[in-house]
């Protein structure tokens, strides 16, 4: 597993295969030492290989061949396997979204890359409004449908290059970047009036209703100097919004501004 951060954004971005080629190389090179080795032991034995393989060369061709290709193969599965779990490190296991690991990741690399260049970015924290009153009323399971669907949503919202990260229960976390906190507000908008408009109807027939409350802040020419610092601008947009009443989109440094006037929340 790569440990650096930006490494680990840069390695998903990139559908990567590291594992996979770094296994074929060792495997390739087990193979053929393998091939040395017993050439060796015959020699050791007293007997004479480079006679056989003179007298025989299609043969020896054909076994170090084969040996050196089922090797090759082997490393490939294995190093495949390991590139799927190192995405699955990084992914939340209900939603699919990323997790909070590959979040700061590529929150991490687009600061360095925003600084530079000068751009900014912003980032929406979502929370579902009175979730708990849905595990309550429907269950646990359909909360869990209910947030899978959730995560539908946000997903198909996304635009290249934005982050999707599930980042806790019921929080999502939207990182747009090269996108002005204005910008942010409107996507932040549109999202929480989809949601506010949808009925999931979950597995056993039930309709279920949920609105959903955002922060949004923006890098503003990076003056927080850390990312954690523009979630937590975020997150006391969203505080702001729990706090006048739910299903609404606030922006930081805008106070009290709602995007939008609330609906009456639906659960
Ligand atoms: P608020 O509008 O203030 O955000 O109210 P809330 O009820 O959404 O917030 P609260 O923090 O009180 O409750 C969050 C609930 O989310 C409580 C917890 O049981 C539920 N939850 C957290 N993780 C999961 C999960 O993976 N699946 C399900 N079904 N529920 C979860
Ligand atoms: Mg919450
Ligand atoms: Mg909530």
């Amino acid at each position: 597993m790569t440990g650096n951060y930006s490494e680990i954004a840069a390695d998903l971005t990139s559908a990567n295969h590291a594992n996979r080629n770094k296994r074929i190389g060792q495997f390739f090179f087990f193979g053929v030492a393998i091939d040395i080795l017993l050439i060796l032991t015959e020699l050791a034995a007293g007997l004479s290989p480079l006679d056989d393989i003179i007298r025989h060369p299609w043969l020896y061709g054909y076994i170090i061949l084969i040996t050196v290709a089922a090797f090759s193969i082997f490393g490939a599965m294995i190093g495949s396997r390991e590139d799927e779990l190192e995405k699955l490190a990084l992914r939340d296991p209900l939603t699919g979204l990323f997790n909070t690991r590959y979040l700061w990741a590529r929150m991490d690399e687009e600061w360095a890359t925003g600084k530079r260049e000068g751009h900014d970015s912003s980032l929406i924290l979502f929370d579902l409004d009175f979730f708990k009153k849905i595990n309550d009323n429907y269950g646990h399971p359909a909360g869990d449908e209910l947030l899978k669907h959730i995560g539908k949503i946000l997903q198909h919202a996304a635009r290249k290059g934005d982050t999707v990260a599930r980042i806790g229960g019921e929080e999502f976390v939207f990182f747009l970047p090269h996108t002005s906190v204005t910008a942010a507000a409107v996507i932040a908008e549109r999202i929480r009036d989809t949601i506010s408009k949808t009925t999931m109807v979950t597995a056993n027939r039930q309709q279920i209703k949920i609105t959903v409350s955002a922060g949004v802040a923006g890098t503003n020419k990076y003056n927080s100097s850390i990312p954690k610092m523009l979630y937590g601008k975020a997150d006391k947009a969203l505080y702001r919004a729990k706090k006048q009443g739910r299903n609404c989109v606030l922006i930081s440094d805008v106070p009290s501004k709602k995007v939008h006037r609330p609906l009456e929340t639906r659960v």
